[in-house]
């Protein structure tokens, strides 16, 4: 039986006096009989954070980290650094990092989506050094629109899959959650039907257990996350390849992130 997972990404939200006040509302969610829980507030609200969910249960996680220890890479931040900030989780591969946004802004052209260049192999690159310090590495996929569209979801996300995961020993594996989100739901109040959501969690889970065995693909756990609200959580968390959700705006709400962990318990 896998324990589920429901994590927040607060993205870019939220001064530290903000974080701090939502992080006490959702401390209690630590106490959650059948889910792991996790909130990945902005890097600079991880100190405030962390102390207000100190001993909640409730799991402190940082929105991307970088593949080096230490070095002349400005603006990085390291995987023993995310540690010692107290980080235990931490969202590798997110669409956003990667350049594909659910809806891009006016404005974002190529140009400035290069700024976003986050790719498998950087993906691949940060997970591997994740995984050395100890970070459990929520892995995302999924397709956009055009590439639903054009019927090739299920190889996109398995591409990336196997390009996220590359060469990680079964051992490094173990700390591996992958999130299986289709960019066209992310932000945009488009959830993936649950039915469908589950197929798809379900070729994630089977690419792992071809690369890995069919043990370590039972043991895997797969998140959704687009648009999950309080209204679709229990649906999506009933489907029994869907492992939990990765929770954007609804994460920064105390209420409906209580609500959407009631779900998935
Ligand atoms: C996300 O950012 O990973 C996400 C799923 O966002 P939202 O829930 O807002 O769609």
């Amino acid at each position: 039986m896998r324990r589920k997972i429901i994590a927040g990404n607060w993205k870019m939200h939220m001064l530290r006096a903000a974080a701090k006040e939502l992080a006490i509302q959702v401390a209690p969610l630590g106490s959650a009989p059948k889910a792991d829980v996790v909130v990945c507030p902005p890097y600079t609200a991880l100190g405030v954070v962390g102390d207000a969910i100190a001993s909640s249960g409730v799991h402190l996680g940082a929105q991307d980290v970088f593949w080096n220890e230490k070095g002349a890479y400005t603006g990085q931040v390291a995987p023993s650094m995310l540690v010692d900030a107290g980080v235990r989780y931490v969202i590798v591969g997110h669409s956003e990092t990667r350049g594909r946004f659910g809806v891009p802004e006016p404005g974002m052209d190529d140009v400035v989506l290069a700024h976003f260049g986050e790719n498998d192999r950087t993906v691949n690159l940060k997970l591997k050094a994740a995984r050395s310090v100890g970070l459990v590495v929520i892995c995302c996929v999924g397709e956009t629109l055009a590439e639903r569209r054009s019927g090739t979801t299920d190889e996109v996300v398995a591409a990336q899959v196997r390009g996220g995961i590359a060469d990680l020993t079964a051992a490094e594996l173990e700390g591996v959650v992958m999130a299986y989100e289709p960019v066209w739901a992310i932000g945009t109040g488009e959830t993936c039907e649950s039915v469908e959501a589950d197929r798809v969690c379900g070729v994630i889970r089977a690419e792992v257990g071809v690369l890995y065995g069919a043990d370590a693909a039972d043991a895997l756990r797969v998140q959704y996350g687009g648009s999950v609200k309080p209204n679709n959580a229990r649906d999506l968390l009933s489907r029994p390849n869907i492992d939990g959700a990765l929770v954007g705006g609804a994460s920064l709400v105390a209420t409906d992130f209580a609500a959407i962990v009631e779900g998935g318990s």
